[in-house]
């Protein structure tokens, strides 16, 4: 069959990920089913069918996996460190329902092939206590210790997905995001990122003006711009390579640089007013890429300050007067969320 006539399945096709997935899938030629409880948020979707439906629900799930081989399973309860931190039951609750039916249902519906997208977030808290951080890699996931709640159902999933491909022979694979950033990506209403919540302050502020920074802005973290990271999921899909796959920069950056970057490149100066109470994750996380490379050929190339650019040009756009309706916090400055 040729890519021509491949029908695929690409779960939280209304999110961020998702929807930029489905047009990358479309460029090249395949056939797009997008489901996920909402029409993306900013720009239409480029899939051939959208379905809205919610993948907690086993008869939907048999429905969005009924007619495709592939299924890109993206959909999940998430959001930035203050959502997932604060709502531990019900982000449990919701994607492990959403995975189990999904596996169960691709199944019997005789899906070829399934990606899972997992997080950074499954790397055990013992190996992140410095902002110095050594590179995770893959095999650093066990002994688990992961996020507590959203890390943990990501780690049963991943499990879940090997169970599936060695007792029933769906081939799976596993892809584990480094904070994924970019345009068209929640910016603000409480679920949105370090990236996405320092353009938006930025944006918002006026030269000069204090802007309100999680914890003491030391911690660090890498960021993979959005262009990369559906390229990566579907060189991962492509791929013989069944075993959980980091996809992200090497990059470490402090949060407080990453304040820095994003005020250089909107040309104003701001004052950062540090929130220690506020919550902000492990204190350092970096991706170790040699996998990536080794099995991919492969690794993110887009450079944090041109995505950056990219990002912030967006965001300010949409935070300027008149420009689109935001949520009634996002007009005040307010505490951003580091992942
Ligand atoms: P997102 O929140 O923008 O997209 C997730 C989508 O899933 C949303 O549109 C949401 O409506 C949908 N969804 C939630 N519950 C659903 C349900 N019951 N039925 C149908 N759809 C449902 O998040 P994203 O950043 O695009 O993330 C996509 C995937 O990547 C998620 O699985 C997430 O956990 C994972 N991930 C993302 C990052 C990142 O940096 N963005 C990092 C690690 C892992």
């Amino acid at each position: 069959m040729t890519a021509q006539q491949e029908r695929v399945l690409v779960t939280g096709a209304g999110g961020f990920i998702g929807h930029h997935l489905t047009s990358y899938l479309k460029q090249r030629g395949y056939w797009v089913r997008g489901v996920d409880l909402k029409h993306p948020e900013y720009a239409p979707t480029d899939a051939d069918e959208f379905v809205v439906a919610d993948l907690r629900r086993w008869d939907a799930t048999l429905e969005a996996t009924r007619g495709v081989t592939e299924v890109y399973n993206l959909a999940a309860n998430m959001g930035g460190i203050g959502f997932i931190e604060s709502n531990k039951a019900v982000i449990m609750h919701d994607n492990v329902l959403i995975n189990v039916h999904m596996l169960e249902a691709a199944r019997q519906n005789q899906v070829r092939r399934f990606l899972y997208t997992s997080s950074a977030c499954i790397y055990p808290g013992y190996r992140q206590n410095s902002p110095d951080v050594v590179p995770l890699k893959e095999a650093d996931a066990y002994p688990a210790d992961p996020e507590d709640g959203y890390g943990w159902e990501k780690l049963f999933s991943e499990r879940q997905c090997r169970h599936y491909r060695e007792d029933h022979g769906l081939q799976t694979r596993v892809v584990r995001f480094h904070n994924i950033f970019g345009p068209l990506g929640t910016y603000d209403g409480g679920r949105e990122k370090s990236p996405a919540a320092i353009c938006r302050k930025v944006a918002l502020a006026q030269d000069g003006d204090a802007i309100e920074v999680w914890g003491d802005g030391h911690q660090t973290r890498s960021y993979c711009y959005i262009d990369d990271c559906v390229q990566g999921i579907f060189r991962l899909m492509r791929s013989d390579f069944h075993e959980p796959l980091n996809l992200g920069q090497d990059r470490l950056i402090s949060i407080n640089e990453l304040v820095d970057m994003v005020a250089g490149i909107a040309g104003k100066r701001v004052v950062k007013r540090h929130n220690l109470s506020a919550p902000q994750g492990v204190r350092g996380r970096n991706s170790d890429n040699s996998l990536l490379r080794q099995t991919l050929q492969w690794e993110p190339e887009i450079s944090l300050e041109e995505g950056l650019r990219r990002t912030y040009e967006w965001i300010a756009a949409q935070v300027r007067p008149g420009a689109r309706a935001t949520t009634a916090e996002a007009s005040a400055p307010r505490a951003g969320a580091p992942a």
